[in-house]
């Protein structure tokens, strides 16, 4: 069941999968487009901005969500540099869909923080950064718009430090900004990398004493730079091992609008990012060389064909490798899933492909069958954890004015459920369902898909409720005697699993006082 697999240990060390986190105009689309450029994904900037993927307002998302498919092929982008292949996996830079960003967290093994150098870590940063904390992932940090005005290094790294509580190294160090942006230093090689009009000069030293700094630089930016690597040289060395439990950050400076410092970027994750590591499943720990393969969906995606309301579903490959034309076990339900076309990103297209190693994502199209958080395997009994899901904070009953259309406004609230648009709850006295979201804009893509894929008019009524939580014990009395005490504020989950909602919290508080023998999770992982 676990041999291991020579080809697949050498194609799995060379998988390099991430992500971008990042506050909104932080310069998150800039960069991956510079990346890109450097994997030689595409060839000229502005391709990925094309795709619409950056700056949403609510009638682009509804257009793009009737364009189908737009983004399928912005959601994953291959491409190979240094001898590796690198899958970024794109994250919704809405702050309401931060769910499925979230999910995508739950599917790359490193991550890149991107923070405005004017601003420092923002909202969005912080939340995201607090995701990747619950799983340990290795993060390297890009302090990006170096040539605008920005705080000085000290302060933004300090903050970095304090309110993240994460170690920091300044792999790079900046030479002033704004207009007087030189460049950086890389302590690493000793080297400074200057920025110049078409691109970036290298100046090897013997060392930060080295005389010839003040003749490479304008006039009073050898003092600046000197001071820096002393300022620089305080933080901890680089540490592999911190790096990748993820207590230490490497930071990069530069502007990814320049399209300077985003190499050092990139070659600092081809050397410290970590291939695909074991996966922790139910039932026993999955290496990545193992020769039977297995994955998880954390993606769906509503895909190009309204006639057949196609869906890609985003498979992360845990172990083994996926041959087109593989059937595999839908863990779930004990189905087995034809895999013949199995579809690969590019940032351009996507290709069908003949082979996927682990760390690799691939679409697999479906009609509905493959749902988030599903297992897939060569056979085994195994269910990998960690695809989450967080009690929302909005909660709408939906109205439904043709009662004669119930059945099939359940098979849409299914459906999308599955893809993870909403949370549906079913309330246990068999009033209408309750959907939950993160905010405002999804309940507008909501009701447009309702409407035009199963045509079914919805409106949404306010509740009482500002909050749920799931319920777990292993007390069935307990439960079952709390559920009958309101059972108009509880409901079954997607997956039949109980939650209660609140009007308060304090009354949420109360309920966990009274009720000791119940959990009541804010967080659920799905299975
Ligand atoms: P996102 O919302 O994080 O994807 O941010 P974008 O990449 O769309 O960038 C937001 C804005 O900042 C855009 O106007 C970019 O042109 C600008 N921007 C991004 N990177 C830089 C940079 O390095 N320097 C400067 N001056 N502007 C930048």
């Amino acid at each position: 069941m676990t041999t291991p697999d020579t080809q697949t240990a050498t194609e799995a060390q060379r998988r390099r999968t991430f992500a971008i986190i990042a506050h909104p105009d932080a310069g998150k689309t800039t960069l991956t487009e510079q990346l890109l450029l450097l994997g030689g994904a595409i060839q000229i900037a502005g391709a990925v901005r094309a795709k619409g993927e950056r700056r949403r307002t609510r009638s682009d998302w509804m257009k793009i969500e009737q364009d189908r498919g737009i983004s399928v092929a912005t959601s994953v982008m291959t491409f190979e540099y240094a001898g590796q292949i690198f899958n970024l996996l794109d994250t919704p830079g809405h702050e309401d869909f931060s769910e499925d960003t979230y999910r995508t967290l739950s599917a790359v093994d490193a991550a890149v923080m991107v923070i405005d150098a004017a601003k420092g870590i923002e909202a969005q940063t912080r939340k995201l950064f607090e995701v990747c904390r619950l799983r340990d992932i290795p993060i390297v940090t890009f302090i990006n718009k170096m040539d605008r005005e920005a705080r000085e290094p000290l302060e933004l790294l300090d903050e970095i430090e304090k309110t993240l509580a994460l170690d920091v190294t300044p792999a790079t160090w900046p030479i002033g900004s704004g207009r007087q942006f030189s460049g950086v230093y890389d302590r690493q090689d000793a080297t400074l990398r200057l920025l110049t009009e078409g691109g970036e000069r290298d100046e090897k030293l013997e060392g930060p004493e080295d005389p010839r700094i003040d003749g490479l630089l304008p006039h009073g930016q050898g003092d600046l730079l000197r001071e820096g690597i002393e300022v620089a040289s305080m933080y901890n060395d680089f540490a592999l091992d911190s790096f990748r439990e993820g207590h230490l950050t490497p930071i990069y400076f530069g502007s990814a609008l320049r399209g300077f410092g985003v190499k050092h970027l990139l070659d600092g994750l081809a050397r410290y990012a970590p291939p695909p590591s074991a996966r922790r499943a139910d039932v026993r720990v999955v290496e990545p060389e193992e020769e039977k393969l297995s994955g998880f969906v954390f993606k769906i995606q509503a895909n190009t064909d309204l006639n057949h309301r196609d869906r890609v579903a985003f498979l992360r490959i845990c172990s083994g490798k996926l041959r087109k034309g593989a059937r595999l076990k839908q863990v779930r339900t004990g189905k087995s899933i034809p895999v013949n076309a199995p579809l690969f990103f590019f940032a351009k297209e996507r290709q069908v492909a003949e082979e996927a190693w682990p760390g690799d994502v691939v679409g697999i199209a479906n009609h509905g069958v493959l749902r988030i958080g599903d297992t897939l395997t060569d056979g085994e009994e195994l269910n990998f954890r960690g695809v989450p899901s967080f009690a929302p904070e909005i909660l709408r009953r939906i109205r439904l004015d043709d009662p004669m259309l119930a059945k099939k406004l359940r098979k849409a609230l299914d459906q999308l459920a599955d893809e993870g648009v909403v949370q549906v709850f079913r309330p246990m006295d068999g009033s209408q369902p309750v959907v939950g979201v993160v905010g405002q804009l999804q309940l507008d893509v909501l009701s447009s898909r309702i409407q035009a894929e199963y045509g079914v008019q919805v409106g949404f009524e306010a509740t009482s409720w500002s909050t749920m939580r799931w319920i777990a014990t292993e007390d069935r009395v307990a439960l079952d005697r709390f559920l009958r005490t309101a059972p108009s504020q509880m409901a079954e989950d997607h997956d039949n699993e109980p939650v209660a909602f609140f009007n308060s919290e304090w009354g949420r508080k109360r309920s966990e006082e009274e009720w000791p023998q119940l959990k009541f999770l804010a967080l659920r992982e799905q299975h």
